[in-house]
């Protein structure tokens, strides 16, 4: 008889915004849950994605980008990625190859707190091979890292060797969460992060970050097979407005539809969406709207 000792452990991804935190955090759960943008700062609140193999339960967790803390928001975010490395078994920090800067790396690697640190070197296909050696000599004279590893997060390239180097540093314990589960994350959470990506992929530069989508209905008619959702994309000014709305409400309409295509892969079923644009100055620095947008506030 083969006992199987059975691991389990919480893996905190870390790194400045862009790096490609949420393209690895995809790629290992093979779904799209975490929202990818080019834009930095995409992933506003921790995403956890559930990873159960015969002999192993990895629960990743996706922190938002760290950044200089604006206002309140920005404060709310910072603590997210301190609290969520230093209880984390293992903390993936991320370079992206192509463009890193050791001095800003620098100070928050200082700050990273986990027994077991990983340095993930991602976008290892956008450089030649011999720029890597000298990342990695810089780097391992700041901290100590358990493990070294390049990787292409966008062309799933050494993520066997990740999840294989992950499970030597996790204790053994319980399944945390059922065989198929995906996420822990509120099914509402993961649509309006969806249609958030949207706005922030198809919204001109010039719309800044204060824009939250809240899911005001969400329901499932098991006759049609149809899920119906009601949205609501809120944003500081009538002139925000009305660029989400666009000319005769063509970009709402092209945010409508590729957000229901991801929608409707999420949930399995066809989607009616139905959005709306609303207008409230200043929810960023607002305890009250932040709450309401949901966002943890429990530290
Ligand atoms: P995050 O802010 O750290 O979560 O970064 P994202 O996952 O949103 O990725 C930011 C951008 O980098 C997106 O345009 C991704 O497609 C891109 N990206 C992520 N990983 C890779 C990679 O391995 N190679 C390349 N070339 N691009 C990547
Ligand atoms: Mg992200």
């Amino acid at each position: 008889m083969v006992i199987i000792m059975f691991k389990s452990g919480f893996i905190s991804i870390i790194g400045t915004p862009n790096v490609g935190k949420s393209t690895l955090l995809n790629a290992i759960l093979g779904e799209k849950i975490a929202a990818v943008s080019p834009k930095p700062q995409t992933t506003r609140t921790q995403i956890t994605g559930v990873v159960t193999e015969e002999d192993a339960q990895l629960i990743f967790v996706d922190t938002p980008g760290i950044h200089t803390p604006k206002n309140k928001l920005g404060r709310f975010m910072e603590n997210e990625w301190e609290q969520s490395s230093g209880e984390a078994d293992v903390a993936l920090y991320m370079l992206d190859a192509s463009s890193c800067n050791i001095e800003k790396e620098r100070a928050i690697l200082e700050r990273l707190n986990c027994p077991n640190i990983f340095l993930i070197i991602n976008k290892v296909d956008k450089v030649e091979k011999p720029k890597i050696l000298p990342i990695i000599a810089n780097f391992s004279a700041i901290k100590e890292f358990k493990e070294i590893i390049p990787i292409s997060a966008l062309n799933k390239d050494g993520l066997d060797v990740l999840i294989s180097s992950i499970k030597k540093y996790i204790p053994e314990g319980p399944k945390f969460f059922p065989d198929d589960t995906l996420t822990d994350q509120p099914e509402r959470q993961i649509c309006s992060e969806l249609i958030r990506e949207k706005l922030m992929r198809l919204l001109s530069d010039e719309l800044p970050y204060g824009t939250a989508v809240v899911i005001e209905k969400m329901s499932f008619d098991e006759e049609k097979e149809l899920t119906s959702i009601t949205a609501t994309i809120y944003c500081e000014r009538d002139s925000h407005k009305a660029m989400i709305i666009g000319k005769g409400g063509l970009m709402l309409k092209k945010i409508g539809t590729s957000a229901r295509s991801d929608l409707q892969r999420f949930v399995q079923t066809k989607v009616f969406l139905q959005l709306w644009v609303k207008v409230k100055e200043n929810w960023r620095n607002s305890d009250m709207l932040l709450k309401n947008f949901g966002y943890r506030q429990d530290n």
